[in-house]
């Protein structure tokens, strides 16, 4: 880091000394956005003194430059000898402080668990606009100017199929702030400079509230609801936690379509009548209209909105919703990981729906995990955290087996209907008969030709989230392990071996099958699109729709797809994971997984745990109307536990026996991993890096922890990037992350290689 305070700045850094004879004037430690996560010490005028606070936005000079800063702490005193050179704060930006106390810790608590720069995480809690101190925002709105005609159009899409695009969501839009604008700004200019759409300065009206799909809070008629006995009981026990007013966290285990969602309501709807406030997070908030309207419409008559804090808010949108929490008349928001920073008064409820989902873990420094913030951030405030899921992560029902957590569950779907049979196809066999192609078995395309028949629907599930890349016997359905981590064997093409990413274990690749010695070990992979193509061919006349992850990204284009999916304009529905999630439609009759292998037998501890929770969620998603529904999966292991476990719908039975194993390695939640990832574009240069790094760590502190690695990551290279990592176990990451940062800090790295820590990672590739 360069040092940004020359000889001449009095400023003090570190914490103020207490001395006796304190001067009567006030003096506050502040920390600049800018200034290497470090506070200084300011006097405080007389002026704004009585308005001054923790968490204040202010404005001071620090060099030879003006910048903004928070109020780190108050009524400091300081060592005399630099009291009269001490600089005076300039002015007060905001009338309330943007950070409370208990945000200020939380902000401390996540810099250093998560090892990362203070400035990084504010950054994260607070809105561009709000560290800018801004007033208000004015924003640059684009509408169109001229329209195309259909030719024009044409040649538009020919030519630029970013600036149609661009074109179309003005047309269907109308006037859109630019800065909600999923497009880049060359683009965007090149349309303004056609002279198609043009830009205007204004104070845009304001519709974050008002936002997600109207369309489909009409078609979701209603009801009046009294809640069953076991929802009664779990709501029951969460309100007793909220009479309390003490910190507690309730592990809500709910199987699908059980009626969660209902009991979140109610304990949201007890703490608006007592005034307080509520964060409800979800993984994804495109993914989740439905949950968003329900909320809306079921809070109506609470007398506060709902927000939603979502991605593509603009600026503006951003800057009067967070205003609005932080001045208390807001008191509801629903929104993604980073919704849980929102500056809500009197925070009493935070409700982690789906708390198991990955997409709760921030992929870039802070490194944080969405849930887990949730729950430190109601221990310090004394809130309630509600995590629930049908298919709870380890870590949670680790901590609900050990009593830190309080479980509550719900085992019977409200609609009593009971969970659609799960059919295991074993494709060992399959594949025999299959002629040329391997993504569909017989029975799964009987059961896709039988319910086009009788105009159901189909939901087709290929998770590619994962890399097929261990090798898997297609006849005995073997999968080569590690011996020593217990984790798949990735192949390498390059050199034909095969390579523990954890523990840096080669062998080379068998040409036939240990087990059967069939010599077609050697998968072939295959994707979404092949599957499409396939299908199309085996019925021409069937509506056939892919989401993947370019239509995911576009908010409008996915809502439509499944706009038209529930209007009965798409037989089948093809997609990752994501898509299992919250979707309710009642004419879906079967769900069918491709390839639950893909899932499986990927060099991650958790592959187990991911398999168990998609089939289970994607069981859920069928045969949730008056039809009954099926779930066909096809696989080549049959016989693998989260395949049997989840067929035969045993929560409690995998969970145990998925703890067990473990426990026996020695994997979270029974202790911690902190990964550490080494990555440059010299590959030798990145790999001797690692290993002196490794002795340094071994000479300076030989007991730091259990070390595993170096080693080159499962996805060895990105984007011209050689990746390695080392793997900290540990029982307290807090025990060990402040020398780990010391150690790291002292360690000449050099140039060409980029280190990061990502502190209980979810992402080991
Ligand atoms: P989950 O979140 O557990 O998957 P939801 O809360 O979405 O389940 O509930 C599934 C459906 O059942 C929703 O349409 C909801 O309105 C309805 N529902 C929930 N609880 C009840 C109840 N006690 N009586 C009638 N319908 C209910
Ligand atoms: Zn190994
Ligand atoms: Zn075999």
């Amino acid at each position: 880091m360069t040092e940004l305070f020359p000889a001449e700045d009095y400023s003090q850094p570190g914490p103020a000394k207490k001395s006796p004879s304190a001067p009567r004037e006030s003096y506050a430690r502040i920390m600049p956005f800018d200034g290497g996560g470090r506070a200084y010490t300011y006097v405080v005028p007389e002026e704004i003194k009585t308005r001054l606070a923790v968490g204040s936005l202010v404005k001071i000079p620090l060099g030879s430059r003006k910048t903004l800063g928070l109020v780190w702490e108050m009524q400091v005193i300081p060592e005399e000898k630099f009291v009269s050179k001490m600089r005076k704060v300039e002015a007060l930006c905001y009338d309330i402080p943007v950070l409370a106390p208990d945000e200020i810790k939380l902000c401390e608590w996540i810099a250093g668990y998560y090892a990362a720069p203070l400035n990084s995480v504010l950054q994260t809690m607070l809105p561009a606009a709000v560290r800018q101190g801004v007033r208000a925002v004015v924003e640059r709105t684009l509408s169109l100017t001229r329209e195309l005609d259909d030719e024009a159009l044409a040649a538009l899409r020919r030519r630029a199929k970013k600036q149609a695009e661009l074109y179309e969501l003005l047309r269907d839009q109308g006037p859109v702030s630019r800065s909600a604008l999923n497009f880049s700004a060359p683009v965007i200019n090149a349309l303004i400079l056609a002279g198609i759409a043009g830009e205007k300065t204004q104070a845009v009206s304001r519709v974050a509230y008002a936002d997600i799909n109207e369309a489909s809070a009409k078609s979701i008629p209603q009801k009046k609801i009294s809640l069953n006995d076991e929802q009664s009981a779990a709501l029951e026990s969460v309100c007793a936690g909220l009479d309390s007013r003490q910190y507690r966290t309730h592990l809500l285990h709910g199987v699908t379509g059980s009626g969660k969602t209902e009991v979140y309501i109610g304990a949201i709807r007890k703490v608006l009548a007592e005034g307080g406030s509520a964060i409800f997070l979800v993984p994804e908030v495109a993914l989740t209209p439905q949950t968003v309207e329900r909320l809306r419409m079921r809070l109506g008559d609470c007398g506060t909105q709902v927000v939603v804090w979502h991605s593509h808010l603009s600026s503006g949108e951003r800057f009067d919703a967070w205003m609005d929490m932080a001045r208390g008349s807001a008191r509801v928001l629903v929104g993604a990981r980073s919704a849980i920073f929102a500056p809500m008064k009197d925070l009493r409820l935070i409700v982690v729906d789906e708390e198991h989902e990955p997409s709760f873990k921030q992929g870039e420094t802070p490194f944080y995990h969405g849930r887990d913030v949730a729950v430190y951030r109601a221990h310090l405030c004394g809130a309630v955290c509600v995590l629930g899921s049908a298919t709870p992560s380890l870590e949670s029902f680790y901590n609900a087996r050990i009593g830190k957590y309080t479980l509550n569950r719900i085992l019977k779907r409200v609609d009593e209907h009971a969970f659609p049979p799960m059919r295991i196809i074993d494709m060992r066999r399959e594949i025999l008969h299959m002629q040329g192609q391997t993504t569909f078995s017989r029975p799964m395309l009987n059961a896709i030709a039988e319910r086009l028949e009788g105009h159901e629907q189909c939901i087709l599930f290929l998770n590619r989230r994962g890399y097929s890349r261990a090798l898997i016997c297609p006849d005995c359905g073997h999968v080569i392990t590690c011996p020593h981590c217990s984790s798949a064997l990735t192949f390498h093409r390059e050199n034909q071996s095969l390579r523990c990413h954890l523990c840096d274990h080669i062998e080379s690749a068998p040409s036939r099958c240990p087990a059967c010695s069939s010599a077609n070990i050697r998968k072939k992979g295959f994707g979404t699109q092949r599957a499409e193509e396939i299908l199309a061919q085996r019925f021409p006349e069937a509506r056939i729709v892919r989401l993947d992850a370019d239509t995911m990204s576009k908010k409008n284009e996915f809502r439509k797809i499944l706009e038209r999916f529930r209007a009965g304009e798409i037989d089948i529905l093809i997609g990752t994971q994501m898509i299992a999630k919250g979707l309710d439609f009642p004419r879906v009759t079967l769900a069918g997984i491709l390839d639950a292998d893909l899932s499986l037998h990927v060099p991650d501890f958790r592959a187990a745990e991911r398999t168990f929770q998609l089939l289970v969620q994607v069981a859920g998603r069928a045969g949730r109307g008056q039809l009954d529904g099926e779930v066909l999966v096809q696989t080549f292991t049959p016989s693998a536990p989260p395949i049997q476990f989840a067929k035969r719908a045993e929560f409690d039975e995998f969970l145990e026996d998925e703890l067990e194993r473990r426990r026996e390695f020695r994997y979270p939640p029974e202790r911690h991993i902190i990964r550490h990832l080494l990555r440059g574009n010299d590959r030798q240069l990145v790999e001797d890096t690692a290993e002196s790094w490794a002795r340094f760590l071994e000479e300076n502190a030989p007991d730091l922890c259990e070390i595993r690695g170096p080693a080159p990551c499962p996805t060895e290279k990105i984007q011209d990037n050689f990746r390695f990592h080392l793997w900290y176990f540990c029982d307290r990451v807090s025990a060990i992350i402040g020398k780990l940062s010391r150690l790291r800090a002292n360690f000449p790295w050099p140039e060409g290689v980029i280190e990061i820590l990502d502190v209980d990672p979810m992402d080991v590739n």
